[in-house]
């Protein structure tokens, strides 16, 4: 049992090395450490650039964050003293957290008030029920990557040990994309966001087929349809307004009396049709070119607020996978993305340091360490 500990702690600190490493190229990449006591170190006369030592010097000091940036390669020696680069390259990543719905980011149908989205929990804390933005947004990240082309393989997901999600994409296409095209990808992402705008934009552009932005539209309103109606046609509507954020989306399209309207629906239906008599209030199939405010509703409760700096700059570092995030003391872990989208307590696995042993984990929490090694490993390629 102690030996199993040790190696699950070593073995975390390989995989951490093992993504620096990725093309045998260790100092060529940026990266940082971070103590548990939240002391950032990038000094690289401090933090040693190579495998061997850093393994030893990790294990010897209160490490508990690793942060990792993008791989610098140079035409020449020269060139590597003097700043210019030859060549960049880095994980296309993405950063989805619940604190961006904690503060006053979203505003209500007419613009005017800010809607207070979670209201189950607020900073580090999540439940099953504010995890359901995480899990909607999730859905959607996956569906704009299918539309890019990037492989379910190529997909890392990462819990954070905290409230938050990232996405790293390790594919060739991914590591190679420029500023540019990085800037592309996420201004897509941002501009279907909010389906007023992105219709209105559309017919602003001489001759764009606006068409194209409305198929997007609905096909992202029939993935968080999907989430809305499971958890309705088990709870019914009444759920959703006493214990879940989607109070907003009732409060908007109930013209400010849900409870009144609520009581008449549940009065009048059973649970599974509660969501049908939604919908066909709404017309939602009916759905042409204004989006009705059913849709314009779940897009802001549900729509993923993406880090900008995470997916944009090259120079952004970000947190490995299996650092301690210093925040909650909890490990960060790749999982499968159903592993993601069903996150409970027996995630959050508390750690000091990456220094270790790890002495006080349980089995259970032992077999998950070991699991998200098994799926960085095959996203690794190794
Ligand atoms: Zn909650």
């Amino acid at each position: 049992m102690q030996e199993d500990i040790s190696t699950t702690h070593s073995s975390v600190i390989n995989q951490i090395i093992a993504l620096l490493d990725q093309y045998g190229r260790i100092n060529s990449r940026e990266f940082a450490v971070v103590t548990s006591s939240r002391i950032y170190i990038r000094d690289k006369d401090r933090v040693p650039r190579n495998k061997d030592n850093l393994k030893v010097y990790i294990e010897r000091n209160n490490i508990a964050e690793v942060h990792i940036g993008k791989f610098n390669y140079f035409k020449n020696q020269e060139e590597s003293n003097s700043f210019i680069l030859g060549y960049s390259m880095k994980e296309l990543v993405f950063d989805i957290d619940l604190t961006d719905i904690d503060y006053d980011k979203i505003y209500d149908l007419q613009g005017s008030n800010k809607l207070v989205i979670r209201k189950c929990c607020y900073g580090k804390k999540f439940c099953s029920k504010c995890w359901i933005h995480i899990k909607a947004n999730v859905l959607i990240l996956e569906y704009f990557m299918s539309q890019l082309g990037i492989d379910k393989k190529d997909m890392l997901w990462v819990f954070s040990g905290s409230k938050g999600v990232h996405l790293i994409i390790n594919s060739k296409k991914s590591m190679l994309l420029n500023d540019l095209q990085r800037k592309n990808i996420y201004n897509m992402i941002e501009m279907f966001g909010d389906p007023t705008k992105t219709i209105e934009m559309a017919n602003k552009l001489i001759g764009f087929p606006s068409k194209i932005m409305n198929e997007h539209i609905m096909d992202i309103y029939l993935i968080l349809e999907k989430i809305i109606q499971h958890i309705v046609n088990k709870k019914g509507l009444r759920f959703l307004n006493r214990d879940s954020s989607f109070m907003g989306v009732l409060n908007s399209i109930c013209l400010g009396y849900p409870d009144q309207i609520l009581e008449i629906i549940e009065k009048s239906y059973s649970e599974k049709n509660q969501w049908n008599f939604m919908k066909q209030s709404f017309n939602v199939i009916a759905y042409t070119d204004k989006p009705n405010p059913l849709i314009l509703s779940m897009f802001r409760y549900f729509y993923p607020i993406l880090d900008k700096n995470v997916t944009l700059c090259m120079s952004h570092l970000i947190k490995c996978p299996f650092s301690i995030n210093t925040n909650s003391g909890c490990l960060s872990l790749p999982l499968t993305r159903d592993q993601i989208m069903d996150m409970d307590d027996r995630y959050l696995i508390k750690c000091e340091s990456l220094k270790g042993p790890w002495n006080h984990l349980t089995q259970e929490q032992n077999v998950i360490i070991n699991n998200s090694i098994n799926i960085m490993n095959l996203w690794l390629k190794k």
